[in-house]
């Protein structure tokens, strides 16, 4: 009998793991694949390693990089350089240090999948292809298609995920890239890492049709900067859960003896697609709650502690992704400090969406000052005009 059972050895279960067991709490987790090279861009924003310094002192290489490329819909470049530093992961590395973490605590872990549970009086009874485990709390941590939240009944929504593809080159770099698209809900990316480079491709999802338009646009991506790369190139893909305002509204993610935490609870912020950082916090917060025996009052607190953040991220996602929003960031960037500073934040994952617009308020005059100062008086006119319908609209948001 152990008092929490947790489902998936990903980042969220195993920082789950590894709190409850440093406090002599006894929990047992079930990968059947952990640690995996699970689909991910690995990027860890900094806002992840000031909240949480032990990710950064895990004992496993990283990448660290402090310079950056965002092309626009238009193909016109910017380079911006950090201000804090993106840090990139191996995820099977990342996983392994925190699973290792957890296990030294005291965490007892098997590499099983979980096939069913069932509730017998006021314990789980949980079923691996070995046996049955009852415990008294059940905790999905299995990602973004959490067959533990499809048992619980816990609907997901039509249009929920993004699709993502995603491939490894055998490429050295030391900044990233972020493309965006005309017509494209999301974007392409260049991760290096510390011995490959991750490149990959995330939009919202439309159905089977996304498949081989991602696929395209990520091959002329290599295509056109690593042409050297095409022959190797061995795509996989996946899914993100996309967070709505409804969902954490009107979806229960916890009750009296279950919860869930990570992409399994849809943690994610929709526009960047981050969603380490929230597989961990939700996980301290529900650590919290378990210890302090308010399990129930897990939803409301993830919801007081960044809940609102992403619900204005959800609300600002169509807006964000329009081909001239994009165009006209990248191009201001070209010109604006005030710009680059905020692209980089937002890479930091330091973007408090609910702010934004008072910001936006706050620097138009910096902007405007950087955007036209070194143009001619048609070029001036133009952007003035360019910027005006950018903030106007931004404002009724
Ligand atoms: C292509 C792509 C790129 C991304 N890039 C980034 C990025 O750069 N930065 C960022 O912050 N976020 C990124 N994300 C999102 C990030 O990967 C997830 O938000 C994060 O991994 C969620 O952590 P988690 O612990 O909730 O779930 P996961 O890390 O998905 O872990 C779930 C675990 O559950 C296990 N599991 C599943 N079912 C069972 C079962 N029945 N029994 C036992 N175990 C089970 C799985 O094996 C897995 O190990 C990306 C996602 C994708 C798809």
């Amino acid at each position: 009998m152990y008092k929490v059972v947790i489902v998936g050895a990903g980042v969220g279960g195993s920082y789950l793991s590894y709190l409850l067991s440093k406090k002599g709490l006894d929990n047992i987790i079930f990968d059947f694949r952990a640690p995996h090279e699970k689909l991910c861009g690995g990027g860890v924003s900094y806002k992840t390693v000031a909240k949480f310094p032990i990710i950064d002192e895990l004992p496993c290489p990283r990448k660290v990089v402090w310079k950056s490329t965002f092309i626009s819909p238009k193909d016109r470049m910017v380079k911006v350089e950090f201000e804090k530093p993106l840090i990139i992961f191996n995820r099977r590395d990342l996983d392994h240090s925190l699973l290792n973490m957890a296990r030294e605590s005291g965490a007892h872990f098997r590499k099983e999948k979980v096939h069913a549970f069932t509730l017998e009086g006021d314990y789980w009874r949980i079923s691996t292809e070995t046996g049955d485990y009852m415990a008294e709390i059940l905790v999905g941590a299995d990602g973004a298609l959490s067959r533990t939240r499809r048992k619980l009944n816990v609907p997901y929504m039509k249009g929920d995920y993004f699709f993502s593809l995603q491939c490894f080159l055998n490429v050295q770099k030391d900044f990233v890239i972020y493309k965006f698209f005309p017509d494209l809900e999301g974007y392409l990316w260049s991760f290096p890492r510390v011995d490959c480079l991750a490149v990959g491709i995330a939009s919202k999802y439309y159905g089977r049709k996304n498949y081989n338009d991602m696929k395209e646009r990520l091959f002329h991506f290599i295509e056109r900067y690593y042409p050297e790369q095409t022959k190797r190139i061995s795509m996989r893909g996946a899914y993100i859960p996309f967070f709505s305002a409804k969902k954490l509204q009107d979806v229960p993610i916890c009750s009296k003896n279950w919860a869930l935490i990570g992409d399994a609870a849809s943690f994610v912020e929709p526009i960047s697609g981050e969603g380490i950082y929230y597989a961990i916090y939700s996980a301290e917060i529900l650590a919290r709650c378990i210890l302090g025996n308010e399990l129930t009052l897990f939803q409301q607190l993830c919801m007081k502690h960044f809940g609102k953040n992403l619900v204005k991220a959800g609300q600002i996602f169509d807006y964000f992704y329009q081909a001239e929003f994009l165009e006209t960031m990248v191009t201001m960037a070209e010109k604006s400090k005030a710009i680059r500073k905020i692209l980089s934040e937002m890479v930091a994952g330091n973007i408090d969406y609910l702010s934004l617009k008072g910001r936006f308020r706050k620097d138009f005059f910096k902007v405007l000052y950087d955007f036209i100062s070194d143009s001619d008086l048609a070029t001036k006119k133009e952007r003035i005009s360019h910027l005006v319908k950018l903030f106007t609209n931004y404002l009724k948001l």
